[in-house]
């Protein structure tokens, strides 16, 4: 396979000679495995794994490395082997600990490339299957349909009605029309009319394509190749959490300076101020911050993955947990679009079409909606439009079978189903003329309609007659049935105008159920500040039906219907408060979805928005959180979206907000908790060294406090399950900083607290106990180390409970807990280790003055969050 083939110049037999395949059968299984290991996987520029080699070398490059280089090595100088030594210890050690976590952040976020991949239809061993797009090689036989995203280029066999939307590889915004011809060697890419392109957007018809170049080789690859690297962007909260990191070395350095020299001035030893204002700067340096969020942003997707919610980037996550207004879907995502079919009405009268039973004696003005249903009609009896497949199964059950119907009617032509005209036709071929077919929303039908039958008398559809009708299907429609209207006409020649001149041929009604978890979780919704809106395409008051069944609303439900919709912009400021108020939205366009989600977004809201139509791409873009529907929707819609819900359920994405509003708080725990740990050791050392009393801290201690201990309680934090209050109140407000003022005061309030319990340590060990140097420090030093340990307690939020709340059934806080005061024991009782960090073996007064004194900031701490100070809310 020479690169100079031109595949949109050659005949199709042609072409598929070139790649030796069958334009019947496809490749042939084992020859497809083949050409997969030739020319790789079809993707762009496969982002290269990150080597384990990588992120442990990454470990060494951080300031807080820096810094205990230059401690080991003052160490080094004064002589100090041991502390020497020990530095060089806690220098592999910290590296140890940062490589394990960031190599599980990088694996789960390598874990969760690999959930959201696309599917292809291809042909091979002349059998149609779905395999992910990645394995498509060049030879691959496909199909395409409207809604697909092309995912390799490739040479059209066969187009019908196909039309691209090429404006990502283009920059053309109308949709070109495709066909199978071979045509100009000298075409540009923009008239390449029988190839399609990796990245592009089918927008209607359907095709079949021999795979000409995959994944670097594509058009979109030799684009990308030269934007490469777009790179892991790293979401907002990442690059907040950066910026607070950043402020927070200054703010350390400058505090550590300023205690080192006050320490050295009044006359204390030289190298213990160097060192202990190197450990202060280490313990304040919040390294860990962006990495511990990424974990805990990865783990959240995953576990949303498992509940039905694919993310598509990891700042979805953090956004969700803001979202307060919710435009979902009807049917499909609040129902369950099973469409029993109930009743047909025709001007003759009534027919009850439910249940399964065959249908018999149906007159013959009965028979010819059914028939209408059956032929303008996209599914087949397994696979399709719910809605379809039950008038197929009227059609079976009254004798008519689509195959043998379409053998003596042809199915010449079709307009596709229109969001924007509810309507649907099909134009089949009879022996001099031609049928048409239509079917549809009831007032577009009827409006399009100027005769109806009477039996087998064709009569006027008088304006009567049609107020009769319209008033027929608001009744059926209050009853929260779907209705279906059906016309057709003879005309002589396909026309671009099916809908004029029909004769109406009668209603048929559909049951659509509510989802049965969709009621809780629009009570959950309400609870937790969050609005849903109805958004159908369905009519006013079937959708008001419905949403008084699910609870969206009871009595008078305010709802606003597309037909009457006018531009936001022109709206009077009670017309504006009015829609912003409604929750249903009947016969909406997609194009109006866009209008409403500005208009909210505009009142400062939060939206999350659920589409599935190629069409309702825009939209999602546009909604703070686009939602697309996993079994309903489009590749286009997926694309777009933020969010996938792989079983389309209303319930998923309550379900994803609160895992959402969970990591931010998680977040925000481990980082207030983190703050509230290396505030208190800085305070410690500055009143300290201002007043005339011994450090209640040594250098190698504080390294000891901030690269082991307090790290697994503030792991264990970032990856808790949260708490039933999570959705018990309101969204937070998205501009919201991670750490807010009131954040700081609390955090400020607690460390205050801790470090007086320190000094009160200390101050009893020297004065109580008489204990002397470091036999007085060990005292201090274990207070602080379990103050910080118990501290991890008061991460709960002010609305949870005293002892049954989010962090006492963390599991890993009690292993972060355990694992900690083993390490603390051992530090005190492993000679190797106490002798390093200087640590005597307190007797038992001194471990009950350790144990009272480090659980006063946890009890008053119950105290303050009672009266409403809580660190992590
Ligand atoms: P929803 O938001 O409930 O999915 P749709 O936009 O799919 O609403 O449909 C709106 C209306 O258009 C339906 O109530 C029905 O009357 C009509 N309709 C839906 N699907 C078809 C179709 N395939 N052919 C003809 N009419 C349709
Ligand atoms: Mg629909």
């Amino acid at each position: 396979m020479g690169d100079t083939y031109l595949p949109w110049h050659h005949g199709i037999e042609d072409v598929a000679k070139h790649f030796d395949t069958n334009v019947e059968e496809g490749l042939r299984g084992i020859e497809a495995q083949r050409r997969l290991t030739e020319h790789g996987a079809n993707v762009l520029s496969a982002k290269k794994q990150i080597s384990a080699l990588e992120i442990f070398i990454r470990q060494f490059k951080s300031l807080i490395v820096l810094l205990l280089i230059a401690a080991g090595a003052v160490a080094f100088a004064f002589g100090e082997i041991i502390d020497g030594s020990a530095i060089v210890a806690v220098i592999v050690l910290n590296a140890a600990i940062g490589f394990f976590t960031e190599i599980r952040a990088v694996r789960s976020m390598e874990a969760l490339n690999k959930l959201s991949d696309v599917t292809s239809r291809v042909i091979r061993d002349d059998s149609l299957s779905e395999i992910p797009a990645e394995s498509l090689v060049p030879g691959d036989l496909t199909t395409v349909e409207g809604g697909d995203v092309v995912s390799a280029d490739m040479r059209l066999v066969f187009a019908s009605k196909l039309q691209v939307d090429e404006s990502a590889l283009t920059g053309e915004s109308l949709p070109v029309e495709k066909q199978a011809e071979a045509i100009s060697e000298s075409s540009v890419l923009a008239e390449r009319s029988n190839m399609m392109f990796k990245g592009t957007k089918i927008q209607r018809g359907s095709g079949v394509a021999i795979v000409a170049a995959t994944g670097m080789d594509t058009e979109l690859g030799a684009i990308s190749s030269l934007v490469a690297e777009a790179g892991d962007e790293s979401t907002p909260l990442e690059e907040r959490l950066k910026e607070l990191g950043n402020r927070l070395i200054w703010v350390t350095l400058g505090i550590a300076a300023i205690v080192a020299a006050s320490g050295i001035i009044s006359g204390r030893d030289l190298l213990i101020m160097i060192e202990t204002a190197i450990a202060l700067a280490i313990a304040a340096i919040p390294e860990g911050l962006p990495i511990v969020a990424t974990i805990a942003l990865a783990r959240g997707m995953l576990k949303m993955a498992k509940k039905n919610a694919l993310i598509n980037h990891l700042a979805a996550v953090e956004t969700l947990g803001a979202v307060d207004v919710i435009c979902t879907d009807k049917t499909g995502t609040l129902t369950e679009n099973r469409m029993s079919t109930q009743e047909l009405y025709t001007q003759e009268g009534r027919v009850d079409v439910s249940g399964t039973a065959p249908l018999e004696g149906v007159k013959d003005s009965a028979l010819a909606a059914i028939r209408v249903g059956v032929l303008c009609n996209n599914a087949s009896m397994e696979t399709g439009d719910p809605m379809e497949i039950a008038l197929l199964s009227i059609g079976g059950r009254a004798g008519i079978e689509r195959n043998s119907l379409v053998d003596v009617l042809p199915e010449v032509g079709e307009e596709a189903f229109d969001s924007e005209t509810k309507m649907m036709a099909t134009w089949h071929e009879r022996d001099s003329d031609f049928l048409v077919a239509v079917k549809g929303a009831p007032e577009s039908v009827i409006g399009a309609c100027t005769a109806t039958k009477d039996g087998d008398e064709i009569i006027e559809l008088t304006d009567g007659l049609k107020s009769e009708w319209i008033k027929k299907n608001k009744a059926l429609a209050e009853r929260g049935l779907r209705v279906l209207a059906f016309a057709s006409k003879i005309e002589a020649a396909i026309s671009t105008q099916p809908y004029n001149d029909l004769m109406f041929l009668g209603f048929v009604t559909f049951l659509d159920p509510p989802r049965e978890d969709v009621k809780p979780a629009i009570r959950g919704c309400r609870a937790a500040g969050v609005r849903v809106i109805m958004i159908t395409g369905d009519q006013g008051p079937t959708a008001r039906t419905i949403a008084r069944e699910i609870g969206l609303g009871a009595g008078d439900i305010q709802s606003v219907g597309g037909r009457d919709w006018k531009e936001p912009d022109t709206l009077s400021d009670s017309e504006r408060s009015r829609v912003l108020g409604a929750v249903v939205f009947s016969r909406f366009s997609p194009r109006q979805k866009m209008d409403l989600i500005d208009m909210h977004q505009k009142a400062g809201s939060n939206v999350a928005m659920t589409g599935d139509g190629v069409n309702d791409a825009p939209a999602l873009k546009k909604a703070n959180i686009g939602i697309a529907m996993g079994l309903r929707g489009t590749q286009v819609a997926r694309e777009a979206a933020d969010m996938v819900l792989k079983d389309d359920a209303f319930a998923t994405i309550v379900s994803a907000i609160r895992q959402g509003r969970i990591i931010f708080n998680n977040i925000r725990s481990f980082i207030v908790y983190l703050l509230s740990c290396n505030i208190s050791e800085i305070l410690v050392l500055a009143i300290a060294s201002f007043m005339k009393i011994p450090l209640p801290l040594l250098p190698l201690q504080i390294l000891f406090l901030n690269l082991v201990t307090d790290i697994f309680p503030a792991l264990a934090l970032g990856v808790g399950d949260g708490d039933a209050s999570v959705m018990r109140h309101p969204p937070r407000n998205p501009k919201e900083s991670i750490v807010t003022g009131r954040q700081w005061k609390s955090v400020l309030i607690f460390s205050v607290l801790i470090s007086l319990s320190v000094l009160g340590s200390l101050a009893i060990a020297l004065r109580v106990l008489h204990l002397e140097g470091n036999d007085a420090i060990t005292i201090s030093f274990l207070t602080l180390a379990f103050a910080q340990l118990w501290h991890v307690m008061n991460m709960r939020s002010r609305k949870s409970r005293l002892f049954w709340n989010e962090v006492v059934r963390n599991r890993f806080v009690w292993m972060a807990l355990v694992l900690c005061v083993a390490l603390l024991l051992a530090a005190v009782y492993l000679p190797g280790i106490s002798s390093v960090l200087r640590l005597s073996d307190p007797d038992l007064t001194g471990w009950l003055t350790v144990i009272g004194m480090s659980l006063v900031p946890v009890v008053v701490g119950q105290i303050l969050i009672k009266l409403g100070i809580s660190p992590s809310d």
